[in-house]
């Protein structure tokens, strides 16, 4: 079933094959009840490291299955054969006699190439022996492709840990211009990390871990932090105050009860009106924190720091549905603004959508600006606020000092892709 299901593009699946090591010797040496009951609380054990939606059963011997449901990426399989590992790590007391487990896994994760799902299970057992003559006591995928990101995400994982303490991330911060003036009216931080052997790192390849591991809400207290000592220093300097917009994670509502008193605090001690700071969230973590934290939500657009619906694309989410949880603005997707400058039907969708959130009092801007054919649509349209390569990519503080000193930036001054 679970099959049939991954391969009509739902839900995708792990198949574990799973061998406790040596355990034939176990058996020898204990006789044949003691090792019975000694399978069974290894049993019980691995069964306790699984979700409700996985399944465990016994394949015969000392040779286990597992079904993990729900996997998004490789990554995911190798957090359960981990959790897996760990239950049996702890030693087994057999009629007073500390016994020791260990156990060898092969996975094989859903693709869409298989056939049957008898082929998954002949590629997680290549992988069980693959895992066996590696030495035992491990965990190896079906391919080796697979064992090396594995690997890699795991690296990052723990590397997120310390990446924090050893001042390794960075802010960049993307200028948001309003026409015909050009002049800055916004910018929105964006998080990059210095990663020590990879170079410099975008979110994209590292706060998926980070939501994951539950780095998130400290990366996001830091992110908070350091955006409000920066805008007021910047508002110190004399510089024309601009709105700063921060991008929030699923897990930091999540996290901690105390979220929406601690942005307030943050804005208090840095002395910043709380409408300076724009909250963006998008539609995906919008769809996660609604059901649990739409209360928050709407708290926190009540206190004053401005929430933006970021990444709005026609059909994807009711507008009137929006205004319900206190959004003020939203802001276009890219590939909303990319199809307004292709042709008629996408500039009369894009014109609908800005006069139907201005009749909801809805303020409008628009992301990923790259080209001047698109900024002149938007202006036609009436978004006069808008972001994006064509006006001037993410920058460190210094040189976006600069800009705010000077105030403007006409399009096309600025333009290249991101310099990370
Ligand atoms: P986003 O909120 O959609 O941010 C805009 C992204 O588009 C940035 O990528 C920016 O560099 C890029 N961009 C800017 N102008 C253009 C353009 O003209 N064309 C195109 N194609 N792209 C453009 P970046 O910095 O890699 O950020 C990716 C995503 O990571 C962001 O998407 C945001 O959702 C998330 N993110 C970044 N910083 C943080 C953070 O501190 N906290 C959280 N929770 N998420 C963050
Ligand atoms: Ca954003």
């Amino acid at each position: 079933t679970a099959f049939s299901v991954a391969r009509r593009g739902g839900v995708s699946f792990a198949v574990f094959d799973l061998d406790l090591d040596h355990f034939s010797d176990v058996n020898d040496s204990l006789g044949d009840p003691a090792g019975d009951r000694l399978l069974c609380e290894a049993a019980r054990r691995l069964q306790r490291s699984l979700r409700e939606t996985d399944i465990v059963a016994r394949l015969g011997g000392d040779e286990f299955a597992v079904l993990q449901s729900g996997v998004r990426e490789p990554a995911d399989a190798g957090i359960l054969a981990a959790r897996l590992h760990q239950s049996l790590a702890m030693p087994f007391d057999q009629d007073g006699m500390r016994m020791h487990l260990t156990a060898s896994i092969g996975i094989a994760c859903f693709h869409a190439g298989l056939g049957a799902a008898s082929d998954m299970l002949a590629q997680a057992d290549l992988a069980l022996h693959r895992a066996k003559d590696e030495g035992r006591d491990r965990y190896c995928f079906h391919s080796g492709a697979f064992d090396a990101i594995v690997h890699e995400r795991q690296t990052l994982s723990e590397e997120l840990h310390t990446a924090l303490e050893q001042h390794q991330f960075e802010v960049h911060y993307q200028p948001q211009t309003r026409q015909p003036n050009h002049g800055i009216v916004g910018l929105e931080a964006l998080i990059r990390w210095q990663h020590p052997r990879r170079g410099w790192l975008l979110p994209g390849a590292f706060l998926p871990v980070a939501e994951r591991n539950g780095t998130a809400p400290e990366i996001g207290r830091w992110m908070l932090e350091t955006v409000c000592r920066q805008l007021a220093a910047w508002n110190a300097a004399g510089l024309r105050p601009v709105t700063m917009a921060l991008n929030l994670s699923a897990a930091q509502f999540r996290s901690d009860a105390g979220f929406v008193a601690e942005i307030m605090q943050t804005l208090g001690s840095h002395g910043l009106p709380p409408a300076l700071l724009e909250l963006e969230i998008d539609e995906a973590t919008l769809a996660e924190i609604a059901r649990d934290h739409a209360a928050d939500l709407r708290r926190l657009g009540g206190l004053g720091p401005r929430l933006v619906f970021d990444g709005f694309e026609m059909g994807q989410f009711a507008l009137t549905h929006i205004g319900a949880y206190g959004f003020v603005r939203l802001k276009i997707a890219r590939r909303q603004v990319e199809e307004a400058a292709l042709d008629r039907a996408g500039a009369a969708i894009l014109r609908a959508v800005i006069a139907l959130a201005r009749a909801l009092h809805i303020e409008v801007s628009a992301a990923g600006v790259e080209t001047a054919a698109e900024l002149a649509v938007l202006i036609e349209s009436g978004c006069t606020v808008a972001q994006g390569y064509h006006i001037c990519p993410p920058l460190p503080a210094g040189q976006i000092e600069r800009l705010l000193r000077f105030g403007t930036i006409a399009p096309g001054e600025m333009a290249r892709a991101d310099n990370v």
